[in-house]
């Protein structure tokens, strides 16, 4: 299996976060690229610098408002007197068809769903590369690789296609989807992610192309709150391409593959061409987020399991915090996937 990532991933380093209110140091540091570098490569895979693959693959999911403002928010905020050193929103509309704000501070409302994905001077160049390492893992499958994976850091699942959160700028998983479209008529995409992938469900959610399922804590007591609920179908020509499985909290190893055997259903029947993993490993027992409690020895399962379905797969590094297992979490994914033979 090719593996894909570029070191000005780690460029990027969020300091402001908001945990129920209170200040805390933001998780997604770049040390987690590290570890997930190092437990990729005791899988025995070899990592590869993607190429530079320009905006294309990554306008084709996004409106070009919001990636001229992900390009240039964080020069703007600078000249903006007595402003934080950051980009953090602090007003949102309660609509999205309004007039588009002129502002800085405005389009940072506009453009960003909470206060969890700050943006600094190596923000955009870190995204982007990040996206790169998607497209080269896509590219990869597309030439006949039969898997790839891409350490996608920052993560993106939490991107909608004009709007920021969740520690996530570019929805890599679904600029993955998006290039693999080029050859697969049909791609699907599975969310293992400890939270919702509401970013990915709002860019492909009235699309009946690319079927969006995602397994995660049960939003209703846990972000993002307002995504992720069960009667989220789809909409338009996408109604019924929108499969979400909430899980109760705590939700261990046997529920965990219950769940995905349901999952795997809803994929079989969709007859996809192509699979996009949107790989988060932070519903880990130990990681700092505590919502499910999969073990380290069941990732490997879920690997084994999803590499069982035989589709051409494209695995996008999603979410997973620093705690002593992350690197091993990965390995054990990787490995019971197929690991180096796939
Ligand atoms: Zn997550």
């Amino acid at each position: 299996m090719k593996a894909f990532f570029a070191e000005e991933q780690k460029r990027h380093d969020p300091k402001a976060f908001l945990s129920s209110g209170a200040p805390q140091p933001n998780p997604e540091q770049p040390e987690r690229a590290e570890r997930l570098l190092a437990g990729a490569r005791a899988t025995g895979l070899t990592i590869e610098r993607p190429r530079d693959h320009g905006l294309g693959p990554v306008a084709a999911v996004h409106t070009p408002e919001y990636l001229a403002f992900l390009e240039h928010i964080f020069a703007r905020w600078q000249r903006i007197e007595g402003a934080s050193a950051e980009v953090i929103p602090n007003i949102h509309p309660l609509a999205r068809d309004g007039a588009y704000p002129a502002s800085a501070v405005g389009q940072a409302g506009y453009h960003m769903a909470d206060t969890a994905c700050p943006i600094s001077a190596e923000t955009w160049q870190s995204a982007l590369w990040s996206a790169w390492s998607a497209v080269e893992a896509a590219e990869a499958v597309i030439s006949g690789a039969p898997a790839a994976y891409a350490l996608c850091r920052p993560p993106g699942h939490h991107a909608f296609a004009d709007v920021a959160g969740g520690f996530c700028f570019i929805n890599n998983s679904a600029v993955a989807a998006q290039v693999l479209r080029k050859q697969a008529a049909r791609v699907a995409i599975l969310d293992v992610d400890l939270h919702h992938g509401n970013g990915t469900q709002g860019i492909f959610y009235a699309r009946p192309d690319v079927l969006t399922v995602s397994l995660h804590a049960d939003p209703v007591r846990f972000y993002p709150f307002f995504w992720g609920h069960a009667d989220e179908r789809g909409e338009g020509p996408g109604l019924g391409y929108n499969f979400n499985l909430p899980l109760p909290r705590k939700s261990a190893d046997a529920a965990f593959l219950e769940a995905l055997g349901v999952a795997f259903q809803r994929i079989r029947a969709f007859a996809p061409d192509a699979l996009v993993v949107a790989l988060g490993l932070d519903a880990f027992e130990g990681d700092p987020f505590g919502g499910l409690s999969v073990t380290t020895p069941g990732f490997s399962r879920i690997g084994e399991a999803i590499g069982k379905l035989g589709l051409p797969t494209v695995i996008v590094q999603e979410g997973g915090y620093l705690c002593d297992a992350l690197g091993d979490n990965l390995t054990a994914f990787l490995t019971g996937f197929g690991g180096k033979q796939r």
